[in-house]
């Protein structure tokens, strides 16, 4: 994996989206911008398909959340299965060891990814 940065702010915290016009980046603190496909006189090598994953939307650290929850959802599984919402989400937060936005922020990522 390339290490992506954007231009605008430094950050580190990017996310790259393949749409079938050109590329989409997006840096954590909400800013946008557009490379081209080598056909396009750009840089980009085209993928084999435009559909974008659930991980291709999540930015790095928010892949290691997401990698950490699926581990206690896993390691857990009779308790989630039971549980209410409310106490899987404060059992995520804490064995997760993650704040309440980060994990809301991957949790709506999530779900409008399954739409
Ligand atoms: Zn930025």
């Amino acid at each position: 994996m390339i290490n992506l940065k954007c231009a605008i702010c430094n950050q580190t915290e990017v996310i790259k989206i393949n749409e079938p016009m050109r590329v989409r980046f997006e840096c954590k603190n909400g800013h946008k911008w557009f490379e081209n496909y080598i056909d396009n006189g750009g840089t980009h090598k085209r993928p084999k398909s435009y559909e974008v994953k659930l991980e291709d939307v999540l930015f790095p650290s928010e892949k290691v959340i997401y990698e950490k929850m699926l581990k206690e959802l896993e390691a857990n599984k009779e308790f989630y299965a039971t549980a209410d919402p409310l106490e899987k989400t404060k059992s995520l937060i804490k064995k997760c060891n993650i704040n309440e936005r980060e994990m809301y922020s991957i949790m709506k990522k999530i779900t409008s990814y399954n739409k």
